[in-house]
């Protein structure tokens, strides 16, 4: 690991000053940032600890919504019970993400800054192609092993899935990620690869997530998230599905919400299958239509092909247990 000086910010704005020179990085829970300093992927020269930085952890619930401070800690956002009772696909994205020693270190802002799990990115003594990391060197995955890599939203320069929970649950409820006076939607703010993988989120030099806001509904209250993987616990996802849902006086559809983590290179608003099932009646032949749609656009690898087929079926898991607890 690269050396570094440490810096513990005394204020935001000096912190954003310290943060836009070459080669600093933001330090929170460092859960991530620690682990690709050890893999020699982040070198950064200076470490600038925001995390004694006041008014940055605070949890608030209301009629408008949910805010969350960047510093609030997973943990305590996943046990928050006014969240688990408004927007439990965040309290349950959460709980099913890393491990309970993770949550209780680890950030908001941090955790949805954190980067791919592709195994060459994290690798660069054995794989020197890597365009997300080393822009321009090629990809090492197009001809490796491909069963955790993107099937939606990939490019020829990458093919790398974004691996959080939280964020996937973000993009469904139409959340605002705020960077001190400046916002960004949560579905515009995680970059697809494109010709420039390096680029994955659109924050600026210096920029620093201060807290997130999602506005209060009732698909944000009758939401859920799903996540199917490798094993039971400690594991990023191979699909997940994170879905809102209004029904209205005729218990046809009024808000569908869904968006989908495990497949793609950012967060995946299914838009297709939102549209296919809004003011319609949700019967199960209507719903598993409509989940079809999930996967509408991928590109699919051999090792990768079985989501084609997961993916549906989670999506129509979740809008069925949604419809199931909205009759209860
Ligand atoms: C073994 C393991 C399993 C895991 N499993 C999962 C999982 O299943 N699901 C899941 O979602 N995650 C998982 N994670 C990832 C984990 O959730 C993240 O490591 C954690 O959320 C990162 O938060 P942090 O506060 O520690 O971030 P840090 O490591 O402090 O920072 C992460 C990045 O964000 C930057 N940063 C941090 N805060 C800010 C800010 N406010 N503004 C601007 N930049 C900032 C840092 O410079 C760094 O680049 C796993 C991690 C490990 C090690
Ligand atoms: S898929 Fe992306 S992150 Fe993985 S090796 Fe290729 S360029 Fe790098």
């Amino acid at each position: 690991m690269k050396a570094f000086s440490y810096h513990r910010a005394s204020g935001l704005e000096a912190a954003r000053q310290q943060a836009a020179t070459t080669d600093a990085a933001i330090l929170a829970g460092g859960t991530t940032l620690l682990d690709l300093a050890k893999c020699e992927v982040a070198r950064p020269e200076q470490v600038i600890d925001i995390t004694r930085l006041p008014g940055l952890d605070e949890i608030t619930v209301d009629a408008q919504g949910l805010r969350l401070g960047a510093l609030a800690r997973m943990a305590r956002v996943a046990e928050d019970a006014a969240v688990r009772t408004a927007f439990p696909a965040v309290a349950q994205a959460l709980s099913l993400s890393a491990s309970a020693q993770i949550r209780n270190m680890a950030t908001i802002g941090g955790n949805l800054l954190q980067r791919t799990r592709c195994a060459y990115f994290r690798d660069p003594a054995s794989f020197p192609a890597c365009n997300r990391r080393t822009p321009g060197s090629g990809c090492a995955a197009l001809d490796g092993i491909t069963t955790n890599h993107a099937l939606l939203g990939t490019s020829e320069a990458c093919i790398a899935t974004y691996p959080g929970d939280l964020a996937v649950a973000l993009v469904a409820l139409d959340a605002i990620i705020h960077l001190g006076e400046r916002q960004v939607a949560a579905t515009d703010f995680f970059l697809l690869p494109g010709t420039t993988p390096e680029r994955e989120f659109a924050l600026a030099p210096g920029e620093i997530i201060t807290a997130v806001t999602l506005p209060a509904s009732r698909a944000a209250r009758r939401s859920t998230y799903l996540k199917l993987r490798d094993r039971a616990s400690y594991e990023f996802a191979t699909v997940s599905v994170a879905a809102g849902l209004e029904l209205d006086a005729e218990c046809r559809v009024a808000t569908l919400r869904v968006a989908l983590g495990g497949v793609a290179t950012i967060p995946w608003r299914a838009r297709a299958v939102e549209a296919a099932l809004t003011g319609r009646e949700p019967t199960p032949e209507a719903v598993r239509e409509a989940c079809l749609l999930a996967m509408q656009g991928a590109t699919p690898r051999p090792d990768n092909r079985h989501k084609l087929e997961l993916a549906p079926r989670l999506v129509a898991r979740a809008i069925e247990t949604l419809l199931w607890e909205e009759r209860a």
